[in-house]
């Protein structure tokens, strides 16, 4: 029988932990010395070793065969917990016994000494996913811990855990394992199997895993059997999906080098590897996106969003007019509403090859080569033109005849005339907020943003470098961002509003909601709600009443933080 790599290689001493000796060590030193926590927290990513460090202390504070704080995995009782066959060591995963019951049992079974080994070791993975009830159950069993049991809770959501468990555990943060320890350990495990290996494969697998050990040596089992017990780099760039961003690359200088015909035959051959029509157009609007974003700020790219090719990224992002990348992305929001309705997505597709490699940066004087080349085939586009003319006329005949397509994620799209196609602004989100906004709201966010970012993922945190909390109540917080398409980034990415909503809850004892705005445009919600909601009784107005009302009020609500420019 085949057993995944990560199986076989899941690490049996704290020395196999890839990437994490800081913590190992702790761990290492409080055994040796006898000063062991009745509860621990482990928390990281997925795959950074959480549950593997739980059944390594598991054994070393078990194994009387200690050597500098590690289990000798040789005895009855460091070979039954490998082979999860101690009674005394128990394994929950919360994601699927995440009743009260459960922890009950727990509460009620944990009072009994252990009858195998010395100590008694609950591991709760994913922690997160038990129920208030059971949070409680747990809670109590915490308050007052029976001798001789530890408890070792993982997760990789440590803000959905109530603060009255965190600050009864001794909690340890797993960091994401560099692209360089996930490299090496793979070599290290390829020699010992004795696979042959190609060291660029390697990187590729490194960089696709994002920081997860297990999800790298999962890969890496794919391009093994994918290539007959040798890793090569066509099979890596394959299995990763980086044959899609290479070719999503090419694509992208073939449009910007006004080249048609390549660039319709890339995109085929992205078709013909699996992608769907809207997926395609998603993948060039956030490619184009990290263009921007890496002209604006390099360092907010990371090399894994930049695919396997670095420089070359690096070389079209700095060949590029920034105005052409506005208006590409314009064009991929038109046709990707216009795709709404159809069942022939492959014509809008070539519609859309077309008008890309048309668009010219709005340079005087352009470079003669470039305007030649940039001469479409017309008698192919009048063609297209036709298609799409013929797909439109049918869709209105649906339309007409009451059919509805579903609300698509592009409805609230507001195109400007020029510059960035930005989401418009919800006034009637920010609206309540401003209505009741204070300054000392406003003074208990700031107080905690620092603490906030650092509950996110180094990704999402640069992301949020460049925004601020400009406004808040007790219901909610206004979030400004730098540069507008950050801002959508940022509103696209429900992960990353999650995690804020979760890290404010958990930092501030409620959840106030996120309302993001584009930072241009701030001035301009601010002044026309002001103009709109003149308050019968505003204290401030009548406090000053050599100051005009409208900046009085900007002041007693958003504090010495805003400027008030008159009009
Ligand atoms: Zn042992």
């Amino acid at each position: 029988m085949y057993r995944a790599l990560y199986r076989v290689w899941r690490p049996q001493r704290f020395d196999d932990l890839v990437g994490q000796q800081m913590i190992t060590q702790t761990l290492k030193n409080a055994i040796m010395t006898h000063q062991t926590s009745h509860a621990y927290l482990f928390t990281g990513p997925r795959g950074t070793g959480k549950t593997s460090a739980a059944k390594i202390f598991a054994k070393a504070i078990n194994c009387h065969h200690l050597v500098d704080g590690e289990p000798c995995n040789e005895c009855a009782t460091c070979k039954a917990i490998t082979n999860g066959q101690l009674n005394d060591v128990i394994e929950i995963d919360a994601a699927s016994n995440n009743g009260v019951e459960e922890i009950r049992d727990i509460r009620d079974k944990a009072k009994y000494a252990p009858t195998e080994a010395d100590y008694k070791i609950y591991i709760i993975d994913e922690v997160h996913m038990l129920s208030t009830g059971a949070f409680n159950a747990l809670l109590k069993t915490l308050e007052e811990p029976p001798a001789n049991v530890i408890f070792i809770l993982a997760t990789t959501e440590p803000h959905k855990i109530p603060l009255t468990i965190i600050s009864r555990t001794q909690r340890f943060d797993f960091r994401r394992i560099s692209a360089k320890d996930s490299y090496d350990r793979m070599v290290y495990i390829l020699q010992q199997k004795q696979v042959e290996f190609d060291e660029k494969a390697l990187r590729v697998i490194a960089q696709a895993a994002e920081g997860g050990m297990r999800d790298a040596l999962s890969i890496l089992d794919q391009v093994i059997s994918f290539g007959d017990n040798t890793v090569t780099l066509d099979d890596a760039l394959m299995v990763t999906g980086s044959v899609t961003k290479k070719l999503i690359a090419d694509y992208m200088e073939e449009v910007t080098q006004h080249v048609t015909k390549p660039a319709l035959e890339t995109m085929r051959q992205i078709l013909q590897e699996g992608k769907d029509a809207n997926r395609f157009i998603e993948d060039l609007i956030s490619y184009t996106r990290d263009v921007l974003l890496y002209q604006q700020a390099p360092e907010m790219v990371d090399s894994v969003a930049m695919g396997e090719n670095d420089q070359r990224f690096a070389d079209f992002a700095k060949s590029i007019d920034a105005e052409v990348l506005y208006q590409m992305i314009k064009t991929l929001n038109d046709i990707q509403q216009q795709m709404r309705f159809t069942t022939h997505p492959d014509v809008y597709l070539e519609v859309l090859t077309v008008k890309l490699a048309q668009l010219e940066a709005p340079v005087s004087g352009a470079k003669p080569t470039a305007a030649t080349a940039a001469v479409p085939d017309t008698a192919a586009v009048q063609q297209l033109t036709t298609k799409v003319d013929q797909l439109q006329a049918e869709l209105q005949g649906l339309k007409a005849n009451g059919v509805k397509a579903a609300p698509a994620k592009t409805a609230r799209v507001k195109q400007n005339s020029n510059g960035p196609v930005i989401k418009k602004v919800n006034v009637s989100q920010v609206y309540p907020i401003l209505g009741a906004a204070t300054k000392d709201d406003l003074v208990q966010v700031r107080e905690v943003w620092a603490d906030l970012m650092n509950i996110l993922s180094i990704t999402q945190r640069a992301l949020m470098h460049v925004a601020q909390p400009v406004a808040a109540s007790d219901e909610g917080v206004v979030v400004a961002f730098d540069y507008p398409f950050l801002y959508q980034k940022a509103i696209d990415d429900q992960a990353l509003m999650d995690a804020l909503g979760n890290g404010l809850d958990r930092l501030m004892g409620h959840a106030p909601k996120l309302v993001c705005v584009p930072k241009e445009q701030w001035p301009q919600i601010r002044r026309d709600f002001l103009a709109t909601h003149q308050p019968e009784n505003s204290p401030a107005a009548s406090q000053a009443p050599a100051k005009p009302a409208v900046v009085d009020q900007a002041e007693q609500l958003f504090g010495d933080l805003v400027e008030v420019k008159p009009d």
